[in-house]
């Protein structure tokens, strides 16, 4: 089997009974509820942002209510997540331009991209999340197993890195792409992590780069 096949089934697996549970990841939510969720969750922990996000959703339940917000009642919520006045600013700005949009978000990429303040990580977030499109959540965590897993990239900016995001691409290629994505996102999360891996006892070693490199003599 490829590593790309052994990677998908052995974390949908691993998900089944590992995988975290978090308000946005419910099926019922709205379109605007996964998309505000997307954008608090880059750079940020979910743990963090699990926190604030259920008041937040009903202190501001849709585009237009927080397009009408003052900014500083937005910056509120978002201290604890750094950089908070810039982000408060950017989805406010977000949150105007999709009022004027009237809520539609675009199929095309290109127009999705299009929108301002989207940025690559949102566009295809909105991708996978909103329109069920197999498009990968890469960031450092997603991009730490698959260095490990496969091989290091070549670029310092992970967006721009054609080894690696084609690699994110090719294991998000599944009928369940959101489980997958969550499934890598937190095993990035709870096994392996920045510090100190779990590489002794992790499910997938036994086709590791990282492992066979560093506990294979
Ligand atoms: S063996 Fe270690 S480095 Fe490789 S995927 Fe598992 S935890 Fe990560």
């Amino acid at each position: 089997m490829d590593k790309v096949k052994v990677l998908q089934e052995k974390l949908l697996e691993w998900y089944k009974v590992a995988g975290r549970r978090f308000p946005w990841r419910n099926k019922t939510i709205s379109n605007y509820q996964k998309v505000i969720a997307e954008v608090l969750l880059q750079r940020t922990k979910a743990e963090t942002v699990a926190k604030f996000y259920p008041q937040f959703i009903i202190d501001f339940p849709s585009w237009k209510s927080l397009a009408d917000a003052e900014l500083m009642d937005i910056e509120q919520y978002l201290v604890p997540i750094g950089l908070y006045r810039q982000r408060a600013k950017r989805l406010h700005n977000l949150a105007k331009e999709m009022v004027i949009r009237n809520g539609r978000l675009p199929t095309d990429r290109k127009e999705l991209e299009s929108i301002p303040f989207m940025g690559q990580y949102i566009a295809n977030a909105v991708e996978l999340v909103v329109f069920n499109q197999p498009s990968p959540l890469v960031d450092v965590n997603m991009a730490r197993v698959i260095e490990r897993f496969f091989g290091p990239r070549k670029l310092s900016d992970i967006r721009y890195d054609p080894y690696l995001q084609s690699m994110a691409y090719q294991i998000v290629e599944h009928a369940d792409t959101k489980i997958i994505n969550w499934a890598i996102l937190d095993f990035a999360a709870l096994i392996c992590t920045a510090r100190r891996p779990m590489c002794t006892s992790c499910i997938i070693n036994n086709a590791c780069t990282y492992f066979k490199k560093h506990f294979i003599y």
